[in-house]
């Protein structure tokens, strides 16, 4: 094994696939071919008895693997709500991977936790949040979300005089839970991890965007978590926080704010009315991986309540060593983990505060973009205001959306999925790649057309 970090062949040919793939990916299908799907039965193996030479290894997954790959990294991947990768976070993220660092604590990765020091301070400055918050760096919006609600669900029952770490949920003071209609699915995961319960959600009714209707909202209070929206993940609508959170702070209620690809919103001068108000907020979660950009996976949990998310995540051992400076495990769920930091603060510094805000913009500007040229097409119909970078596209008759969504798959000049909105079938589409050129959209809009055209007849 040695002898493959001496002779660096393994490495170098790595890196070549690597190009190779990069070289491929942004003029490819979108979504891999039938030929490619099949060839995944290669990988039908039983564990094998003996070594296998690792370079036969790597050409198996370079061969195999990488055409069974989604154009994620290219720009006409508009399915879910995915983001690609700036070139310096692909390159950031690959050393990284050689340093194989684990953040957890200070002593056992010192530029880990001093990168999360600086990009903790760089996102409070961004999104103009409460000068203490912290910053945690996880897997994505899924457990920056559960993260934010581990720190409200010890900080409400630590007010009741209750330790939740020491006594547990059993015969805890009640904890309330307010959220919206649209919440997304992450969300009602987190409260079912935690032990809340879905039947204990006091639900609020939305707009025809998905947004939280204010004046529904009930009397909130000290006991109460109240879960909002930035970006709905069909719409991309955000709720008011600008009405709803100086009132909900005011009841002293914890307001955490769900912004996985949306809460970007706030660092772009013209849109950042989207986001007014959400320096009002106790916690956000916000992903890397989707708006900003950064290869997977990355995702921040931000918290104006330190001291509540560090007691929430408290943990020690014997063998632990903590350091005066920061003890990333502290502010996360987990103690080991990659140092995902790495290409997150290299993307930052890349963009600049001036280049994300181009960047985020352009989305909006290309999600516009797409919309105008779609509806100029006969018999497709714009669902949503696209006030961020998703687009909500329908057809006739839900029969027809299922079969134009399906071509449109099938041509694979593009890839998207389906959503329903307001009991209707919809396609959606997500605008939140660096690579989506305005040539881009056209080529979709083109293959929209054609989709449109063959199941019309
Ligand atoms: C994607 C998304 C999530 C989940 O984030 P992951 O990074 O996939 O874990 C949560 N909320 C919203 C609104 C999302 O778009």
């Amino acid at each position: 094994m040695f002898q493959e970090i001496e002779n660096k062949e393994l490495f170098k040919q790595t890196q070549q696939f690597s190009l190779d793939y990069l070289e491929s990916i942004f003029n490819r299908n979108v979504y891999p071919t039938e030929e490619a799907l099949a060839n995944l039965s290669k990988f039908d193996e039983e564990l094998p008895l003996d070594s296998t030479d690792a370079k036969n290894i790597i050409e198996q997954l370079h061969t195999y693997g990488s055409p069974a790959t989604t154009a994620t990294l290219g720009g006409r991947y508009f399915g879910f709500v995915c983001g690609s990768s700036l070139p310096v976070g692909l390159a950031a993220k690959n050393i990284g991977t050689f340093w194989d660092q684990s953040p957890s604590m200070n002593v056992l990765s010192p530029i880990s936790n001093k990168l999360e020091s600086v990009v903790e301070k760089w996102f409070i400055e961004l999104f103009n949040l409460p000068k203490n918050s912290s910053a945690g760096f996880v897997s994505g919006t899924s457990i920056a979300n559960l993260s934010g609600l581990i720190a409200a669900r010890y900080r409400i029952l630590k007010n009741n005089n209750w330790d939740i770490n020491q006594k547990g949920l059993m015969g805890a003071p009640k904890i309330r839970i307010v959220t919206g209609k649209q919440a997304h699915s992450t969300v009602l995961k987190a409260i079912g991890m935690l032990g809340l319960g879905h039947e204990n959600i006091e639900w609020v009714e939305v707009d025809n965007q998905g947004r939280i209707i204010p004046e529904l909202l009930p009397k909130l209070d000290s006991n109460t978590i109240l879960i909002l929206q930035a970006g709905n993940v069909n719409s991309g609508a955000f709720d008011d926080f600008n009405s709803i959170c100086k009132k909900a702070k005011e009841a002293n209620a914890w307001i955490h704010i769900d912004g996985a690809f949306g809460l970007w919103a706030g660092a772009v001068n013209e849109l950042k009315h989207l986001t007014k108000g959400m320096e009002n907020a106790t916690s956000w979660a916000v992903d890397g991986h989707k708006t900003l950009n950064t290869p997977y996976d990355s995702g921040i949990i931000l918290c104006a309540d330190k001291e509540a998310m560090i007691a929430a995540l408290q943990m020690s051992g014997s063998y632990i060593i903590e350091s005066k400076e920061r003890d990333s495990m502290f502010y996360t769920p987990e103690m080991s983990r990659r140092s995902r930091v790495i290409e997150l603060w290299a993307i930052l510094k890349y963009l600049g505060k001036e280049g994300i805000d181009e960047m985020v913009l352009t989305f909006h500007k290309r999600a516009t973009l797409f919309a105008k040229e779609v509806s100029k097409i006969a018999g497709f119909y714009v669902e949503n205001d696209v006030v961020f970078n998703q687009v909500i596209v329908r057809c006739d008759t839900d029969d027809l959306t299922e079969r134009v969504l399906n071509k449109i798959q099938e041509l694979r000049d593009c890839w998207l999925g389906g959503s329903v909105w307001h009991g209707k079938k919809v396609m959606r589409v997500s605008i939140c790649s660096w690579a989506t050129t305005e040539e881009d959209i056209h080529l979709a809009v083109a293959s929209f057309q054609k989709a449109l055209e063959l199941e019309s007849m």
